[in-house]
């Protein structure tokens, strides 16, 4: 058996590395590293995919997150709300531009941002929030977008784990995730579901001037050469990095479905077992397992990661410590009993291996070693 990874990179190249070489060798032969033709092709390909009238592509999914809030024309003190139980960078380019966090707890059976603590977190300085689509499946965006009518607020989707996952929106449409707030954002870091060999990013939006604007900001504020018009960054997905793209979003369907076959094993397996909980599926949402994340509900998380090292199997904890504690984010002054179902979930979860090329052997293995832990 091969060795069990988190997220087997090599498996993968090993499989459509000849395609990927071959796209890597035409942009070296070209030396179009900035601003070749394959960043445009792939914004235009990826565009279709997404279903949406524009992609912006940018240099991480830390920065497409920064353009999106940059272009809203907030101010200093302007509130935003976004979960507590997520990635860091969701939060700390909120902080970074002047703007004020403000933290709510997520929904405990699905992960996502809850509806009602949004509800209950505006005030009247309230400008945007910001929804994280967590593990590869959607937030409630039908009662976000509504709640934002309502409030006039902008809604940005962290859609950085969620790249194919669709929405089933009640009136019987479907939208990806990302496509359906005023801007949405991803990222293209290795491990995420499509995902380059560097760092890379993007953004979605269906208006057309704030995709004029984003593009000007992602390259210094550029009008046209040498000209002006915002404060911008510099913020580029390179040539290399699109030319890889453009061959994994080929794959990226067929990944995605691979994903949810590993995940059918574990959830079929794990059903009848007391100590933990497989992720709840939303009616609202399609699920693209970027992690596959369970709760141990006996206390003995730690101890089953701990047990599963030692058979050879990695885990993770996305997340360990909830926001509201980390060091940097004390001055928000918020109390440690504040978010009591992102605690119990830090100290609950633990995502399991999952990407598109596990084998039939490995996952049964992991399958056997859990459930014998338990009935130890
Ligand atoms: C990965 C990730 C990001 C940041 O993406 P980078 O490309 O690493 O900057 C932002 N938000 C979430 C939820 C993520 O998982």
């Amino acid at each position: 058996m091969r060795e069990i990874e988190m997220v087997d990179l090599k498996a993968q190249y090993l499989k459509i590395g000849s395609e990927i070489d071959k796209a890597i060798q035409s942009v070296l032969d070209s030396t179009a590293f900035i601003k070749g033709p394959d960043v445009r092709l792939f914004e235009e390909e990826l565009q279709v995919h997404m279903g949406v009238s524009h992609v912006i592509s940018c240099a991480n999914g830390t920065d497409a997150l920064q353009l999106a809030l940059m272009v809203l024309g907030l101010k200093p003190g302007d509130e935003v709300i976004t979960t507590n139980f997520t990635f860091i960078a969701t939060a700390e380019v909120v902080a970074l531009l002047g703007l004020k966090l403000v933290l709510v707890d997520p929904d405990p059976g699905n992960f996502n941002i809850s509806v009602e603590a949004v509800r209950k977190a505006i005030t009247s300085k309230t400008r945007a929030i910001v929804p994280v689509h967590l593990f590869g499946q959607c937030a409630d965006m039908e009662r976000l977008m509504e709640i934002a009518k309502n409030h006039n607020l902008f809604i940005i989707e962290d859609a950085a784990q969620a790249t194919g996952a669709d929405y089933f929106f009640s009136d019987g449409t479907t939208k990806k995730a990302g496509t359906i707030g005023h801007i949405g954002t991803t990222s293209f870091f290795p491990s995420k579901n499509l995902g380059c060999y560097g760092d890379g990013g993007a953004l979605y939006t269906n208006d057309e001037t704030f995709a004029k604007k984003l593009r000007s900001i992602a390259n210094h504020g550029m009008k046209e050469k040498y000209h002006y018009d915002n404060i911008g960054v510099n913020s580029r997905l390179d040539t290399i990095q699109a030319a890889i793209l453009r061959v994994k979003l080929k794959y990226l369907s067929q990944f995605n479905s691979s994903r949810n076959n590993v995940a059918e094993q574990y959830d079929k397996a794990f059903a009848e077992c007391p100590f933990l909980t497989v992720p709840e599926r939303v009616s609202y949402s399609s699920h693209i397992f970027h992690q596959y994340t369970i709760r141990v509900n006996n206390g003995k998380r730690d101890e089953l990661k701990k047990f599963l090292e030692s058979k050879k199997i990695p885990s993770m904890v996305y997340y360990p410590g909830p926001l509201h504690l980390q060091n940097v984010y004390s001055f928000l002054n918020y109390k440690e009993s504040d978010f009591p179902v992102t605690t119990t979930l830090c100290s609950e979860v633990l995502s399991l291996p999952m990407h598109p090329e596990m084998e039939k052997e490995q996952v049964d293995y992991i399958i056997r070693q859990i459930l014998e832990f338990f009935n130890k």
